[in-house]
This record gives structure tokens, sequence and C-alpha cells, in this order.
């Protein structure tokens, strides 16, 4: 049913989209389809849960608003077909919940200890990692199907809090971006260390090199792509945890953050010569979750401008010079002889101080 779900969503986009372009040709207007249109032609979308199918002609109007807007900063240019192999295999429907305009007896989508009911497809076991709180209200859920074979479905809740803003300033942290390591915090602890899914890479090169030796389209071959991918996921598992942990204990135990905010230092990794420890280490991700989480506190998360020299000056006395590449400790006139990226993470912090103080 998932499967089919998917394969209809991704139908009934390709449907609207030649059709709006179809009416675009004739008329020079973008005509609005809907769903219900394709039903008669096509019987087996009415197999599949509606909602789904709606959610698909709300996408696909943000795409074409994305396309035509000049104010939105992403634009992906216009919409494309979806292919079958490439295309990502989801669905997202919402929770209707029981009114006087409906004859629902309960919610729609429901949790329970260890399965959750979808609407069209009933009960389905799952592992189910987070439960609600009361008051928490189910707003839609989207399932997934990975690379590794497996279903997944994550849940949307709607809930009202008050978030007490924490106005301390006591506990100040700056954040360096770290090539190898994720960051360098003004304290001098360094981020992440890859140690722990080197083991997953030894792993994840065996199982390549197996495949190889594999008939391409052979049932082996098939087995031994899932096996890669189930590698592959493991590994984004383990750095997804990796970020959750660093950002979770810094959002607990300081009040301020200070970082860089994300330029091309960061993107490219010219000069370091290892383009793969920039490419995975996630440091926009771990900045994202950072951000939510301090925000969830009522803590300070502050961005100090890309432009701002912090690798050039210095932190006990300001004065600026600048710094090779290569050069990895920061030696001061005044005296200060420090490494180079805690001296930078300390810029960071005492620039992010002085923006809070003059805002
Ligand atoms: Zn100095």
């Amino acid at each position: 049913m998932f499967l089919k779900t998917f394969g209809c969503c991704r139908k009934v986009y390709n449907l609207m989209l030649s059709d709006k372009i179809e009416s675009y040709k004739s008329t020079g207007k973008f005509a609005v389809v809907t769903p219900a249109k394709y039903k008669k032609d096509y019987p087996y979308l009415k197999e599949v849960d509606s909602l789904a199918l709606a959610n698909v002609q709300l996408n696909l109007q943000d795409a074409f608003g994305s396309c035509f807007s000049k104010s939105r900063k992403t634009n992906n240019g216009f919409p494309k077909f979806k292919s079958a192999k490439r295309s990502r295999k989801s669905y997202t429907t919402n929770c209707q919940y029981p009114k006087t305009s409906n004859k629902l007896k309960q919610p729609t989508i429901r949790l329970d200890d260890k399965s959750i009911i979808l609407p069209k497809v009933g009960v389905v076991k799952a592992v189910i990692h987070r439960k609600p709180l009361d008051g928490w209200m189910l707003k839609s859920a989207t399932v997934s199907m990975d690379g590794d074979g497996k279903f997944y479905v994550s849940c949307l809740f709607e809930y009202e809090g008050l978030i007490t803003l924490n106005s301390s300033t006591d506990k100040v942290l700056g954040l360096d971006y770290k090539s190898d390591g994720l960051y360098m915090d003004s304290d001098g602890n360094v981020g992440s260390n890859h140690k722990y899914y080197r083991e997953s890479h030894v792993k994840l090169a065996k199982a390549q090199r197996k495949l190889k030796h594999k008939t391409i389209g052979s049932n082996n071959y098939r087995k031994q792509q899932l096996r890669i991918n189930r590698i592959h996921k493991h590994i984004v598992n383990q750095r997804l945890e990796n970020l959750h942990i660093l950002s979770t204990k810094i959002a607990n135990s300081y009040d301020v953050v200070c970082v860089e905010s994300l330029g091309i230092r960061s993107m490219s990794n010219k000069g370091f010569g290892n383009g793969k420890a920039t490419m995975d280490n996630g440091y926009g991700m771990f900045l994202k979750m950072l951000e939510y989480k301090l925000t969830d506190r009522g803590k300070r998360y502050i961005k100090v401008d890309k432009w701002f020299p912090s690798t050039q000056l210095c932190s006990c006395c300001g004065s600026r010079k600048k710094l090779a590449l290569n050069e990895r400790i920061y030696k001061c006139s005044c005296g200060l002889t420090i490494n180079r990226d805690l001296n930078a993470a300390i810029n960071i912090r005492n620039e992010g101080l002085r923006i809070l103080q003059s805002a």
C-alpha cells in the first residue's frame, strides 16, 4: 500500500505538471488542476489516501510559487517531472479530527505503543521513538522509504508552550568551524571526531568492492546494493546522533552561543586538501540543531558576520595580522601564543557578546 501510494503520488504530480504545461501552451496561463480530475481515467488513484494526493497538489503549487516569485531565496527553477527510479519515495497525509461536519469517531492517524494507524492502510507495526506529550496535536504524517529498504514515518505535532526568555549572559560560548572535527569552541574543546565511523567506512569500502564482482542487474547485485545502502544509512545515523549529542550538550550548558555565519570558508575546502572531511562533517546541520535547541530553551544564538576577521585578530590585544592557511599557531607581539582555531573561537565569542550588548 505504501509503495502504491508513492507511485500514485508521483503519477498525479506528473499528470498535473504536464497538464499545466499543456494549458500554458494553448492559453498562455498555467491552469489550476486537481487530483480529482484524474480519478476517472486512472481508477487506481481512488484506492490510495486522497489526502496524500491533495498534498501533492500543494507541493506542485509551492514549486510553481517559488519558481515564479523573485522574493524567495530558494528558487529551484521550473518544476521537473518525477522519475520512478530517482524520485524520493514518500507521501504526506493529514490527520483529521472528529467534528460536527464529519462522521469521524476518532482521529484518522493514531499512535499506539507499538504501532501507528494510518488512513487507508490501517494498523502498521512500528517502533515509536518518542511519545507525544499531553496536549500535543498530531497534524500530519509523512511516510517514506529509504535506500535501506525500510519504511519510516515522521509525525508532525502542534502544541502551545511558553518559552521563558533566559536573559543571563554568564555562560557564553564561541564556535569556530573546523574542517577536521566539526568545531573548536572558545573553551578549547574540539567538536566531533570521526573515530567511530571509521569502522563503518571500512565496512562500506569492503561491501563496495564486493559489488564490483557481481553482474549488474542480477539478484546478487541487488542484494549487495541493499547491503551498501544499509551501511550508508548506518553512517548517516551515527553522524546525526553525534550532532544531536553535541548540540544538546551545548544548548543545555550555555546561555549564549556565538557562531560565524556559514560562508564560503566552510563550504569549499581549498587549501586544506581534504574536501571529504568538509563534505561529511555536517556543520550546517549542526548549527540548525543548535539554533532550534537554544531557541526552545529561551537562550540566545548569535551569528557573527562571515566577513568578521576571526582568524586574523589577536584575542588578547586586538591587533590584526594575516595568517597563512598552514599556520596553526597564532603568535602575537603582545606575547600571546595560541592555537589558531581557539583564537578564532574566542574572537567569535567576544564579537557575539559585543553584538548582543549593542543591540
Ligand atoms: Zn596580541
